[in-house]
This record gives structure tokens, C-alpha cells and sequence, in this order.
């Protein structure tokens, strides 16, 4: 399904010495600086504040903007967008998709809005873009904040530049399932040195200095072996990134005519990282998207029905006003539909091949 790429040994080396030598482990140690300065550079955003993980991120992002209340996320995410929202004691709101690139959609979001909304928790799923502006004008309207869960969007673009520099606060990823890894992982991107700092602090328990603690923060530190892990791997990413378009496009040209699939990234957007190749197996299709995933199982290939089911179907949440079937029909469709084929930059081709021999097959 996704094999993390990693630097060689060789060029983590050097890190592991310095690491060592000075006995600087973590706590924003020299390493950590250096990595969120040059991911501020390589992904054109004003500010970073590295963490353990996106979804600590995300938490934090919420937190510092003290969402409390009602926030309004998609039913069609990973977990982790619903749960973070959850641990900051926020009453979730599911919303529907957009058809079409299966992130939220901003005329249900506003359908959804009550006087106790206070955020708009929005995904771009697998790096598609969402409706932006729309998203934008909504939350300035209303008077909400609006933060991107972008764990999928490492050097994704949009006509604008980074997706990574919309909303007040954007979270991105660097487990070792997406584009880019530090083995585990992740960013908070800020726009002013302000909010930077007491993100910051918030990673640290909330300390100021010695004698001052100023917010309820958490331990959400990334080690310097992570950000050494982070530095060494971000000369290859462009590279990383080019060979998942190979992979994207193997996928596309035999599966772009096919029947009943309809393949949701397709390789002709400008600024798109290769995160996934998510397919919808629709009802012209041979088989259902759970017996293509079983035949494909079967075969030693594991496609993931990413995401199954949608949040708002799990027993932790169905029972939420939001979460009935009939306000979230996109989401509950594309949730029975998609599966995301095997994805990584040295995917052989000979391998991909037989992926789609399986998916090609004429099953009646
Ligand atoms: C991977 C993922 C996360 C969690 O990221 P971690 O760094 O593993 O915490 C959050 N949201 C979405 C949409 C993801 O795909």
C-alpha cells in the first residue's frame, strides 16, 4: 500500500554526530531550528512550529484559538480530524463532501452553522484542493475560525502557492504514510511571529521561561533524531514526488476509460503532490469496491479503503445530530466506493502491472 522513503544512512550521519557530541536530544534543540527554518524556505509559508505529530497539531491549532463550541469537519476524513477536534472538548458538526474532490463542502457547511458554531475544521483530501475561498468568505461572515487539517499536502499548490498557507492555522503531516516523513511527525503553519511563539510554548507544556507558564500546553516536541530524519530527506522530495507521478500516471492511462471507476487525482492538476491515487468503484463496475479490494487481497495486493467507514457511522459518533445518513450522502457513498492503490515512489512498474491486471480484469 505505501512504503516510507527514507535518506540513506550516510547522509543521517552527520546529525547522529552532532546529536551526540553536544548531547542536545530534543527540547527545540540546534537540529529542530534548522528544520523548521528550511521548511519555512521549501514550502514558501511564513511559519512553522514543528511538532510530534499532525494530529498533536491539529489539537494544538485548535486549542490555541480557543475552540470550544460547535466545529463544523467533514463525515469523509481520517480519524484524527474528528478525535482532535473531540479532545479539545468541542461538540463535532459533521458536514458533507464536495462529489468531486471529496473535500468539505462549504454550502452544507453554512447549512450547518448555529449560534454556538465557533470553527470550520476542514480537510483537503489527499491534497485536493478545498473550495478556499468559499470556506474563507464563509468563516469571515460568520465570524469563525478556520483551520485545515492539510495533513496530506506537502508541497501541494494551488494557483496561489502552498495549499499549506490558507486558513487561520494549517496542520501537515510527516508520518511515514505521506509524501514526506520524518517517521513520525508534524507542522502547525502560522502567519505571524506572535501566533508562532505561543504555538510554540504550547508544544512545551505552555513555559514561557523559568518562572513563567502561560497556557495549559501539551508535550507535543518533535526529537532531534526526527527533525535529523526530516533535514536529510527534504533534498530528495521534489524527486520522491516526480517518481509518484510516474506511478500516478501508469494508473491514469489504463484507468481513465475503464468503466465504472472513476479515478478521483487525476495526474492534469498543477501544484498536485502525489500523496494518493484514490478510484471510486462505481455500480458500472464488474464487482463492488469491497470484492475488488478482496480479489485484489487475494492477489498479495493491499489496496486501503481510505477513508471506511465515515466518521459520522462510527459508534463513538453516530449518534451526533449531524452524523444522520441523509445530510451525508456524498461522504457515505464515496466512503462504500474509494479505495487507494498502492502509492510510493519505487512502486515497480512490473508490480503496478499486476495491480492493474486484477483491476482490469473482465470480472463478468
Ligand atoms: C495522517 C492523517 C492525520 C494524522 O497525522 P499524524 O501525523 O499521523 O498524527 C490527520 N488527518 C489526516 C486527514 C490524515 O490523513
Amino acid at each position: 500500500m505505501t512504503r516510507p522513503t527514507l535518506p540513506s544512512r550516510e547522509e543521517v550521519l552527520p546529525f547522529l554526530d552532532e546529536i551526540w557530541n553536544s548531547r542536545f536530544v530534543t527540547n527545540r534543540g540546534p537540529v529542530h531550528l534548522r528544520f523548521e527554518t528550511a521548511l519555512a524556505t521549501y514550502l514558501d509559508v511564513p511559519y512553522v512550529t514543528v511538532t510530534a505529530n499532525a494530529t498533536l497539531g491539529c489539537m494544538l491549532a485548535l486549542r490555541h484559538l480557543g475552540v470550544t463550541g460547535e466545529v463544523i469537519t467533514p463525515a469523509f476524513s481520517f480519524v484524527a480530524t474528528a478525535h482532535a477536534a473531540s479532545w479539545v472538548g468541542a461538540d463535532l458538526v459533521f458536514a458533507d463532501i464536495d462529489p468531486e474532490t471529496l473535500s468539505i463542502d462549504p454550502q452544507d457547511v453554512e447549512r450547518r452553522i448555529t449560534p454556538r458554531t465557533r470553527a470550520i475544521f476542514a480537510v483537503h483530501c489527499y491534497a485536493n484542493p478545498c473550495d478556499t475561498q468559499a470556506l474563507a468568505d464563509i468563516a469571515k461572515r460568520h465570524g469563525l475560525a478556520l483551520i485545515y487539517d492539510a495533513a496530506h499536502c506537502f508541497a501541494a499548490k494551488d494557483e496561489g502557492g502552498s495549499l499549506l498557507r490558507h486558513g487561520d492555522l494549517s496542520v501537515v503531516s510527516f508520518h511515514a504514510t505521506k509524501v514526506f516523513n520524518t517517521l513520525e511527525g508534524g507542522a502547525i503553519i502560522s502567519h505571524d511571529l506572535e501566533t508562532k511563539q505561543a504555538l510554540d510554548r504550547l508544544c512545551n507544556y505552555g513555559i514561557v521561561d523559568e518562572n513563567n507558564i502561560e497556557s495549559i500546553g501539551l508535550n507535543a516536541k518533535m526529537s532531534e533524531m526526527h527533525a535529523a530524519v526530516g533535514l536529510a530527506q527534504l533534498p530528495h522530495v521534489e524527486h520522491d514526488i516526480a517518481r509518484r507521478g510516474q506511478v500516478v500516471q501508469r494508473y491514469w492511462d489504463r484507468l481513465k476509460d475503464m468503466d465504472g471507476i472513476r479515478c478521483v487525482c487525476p495526474p492534469d492538476r498543477p501544484g498536485r503532490n502525489n500523496y494518493a491515487f484514490p478510484i471510486l468503484v462505481g455500480p458500472e463496475y464488474a464487482l463492488s469496491c469491497m470484492a475488488l479490494y478482496e480479489r485484489l487481497k487475494a492477489a498479495g495486493i493491499h489496496a486501503r479503503r481510505y477513508f471506511h467507514p465515515p466518521l459520522s457511522q462510527l459508534p463513538l459518533y453516530r449518534d451526533l445530530p449531524s452524523a444522520d445518513p441523509r445530510g451525508l450522502t456524498c461522504a457515505i457513498e464515496a466512503s462504500e466506493q474509494v479505495l487507494c492503490l498502492p502509492l510510493y515512489p519505487d512502486l515497480a512498474p512490473e508490480d503496478q502491472v499486476r495491480i492493474l491486471d486484477v483491476i482490469c480484469t473482465p470480472w463478468r
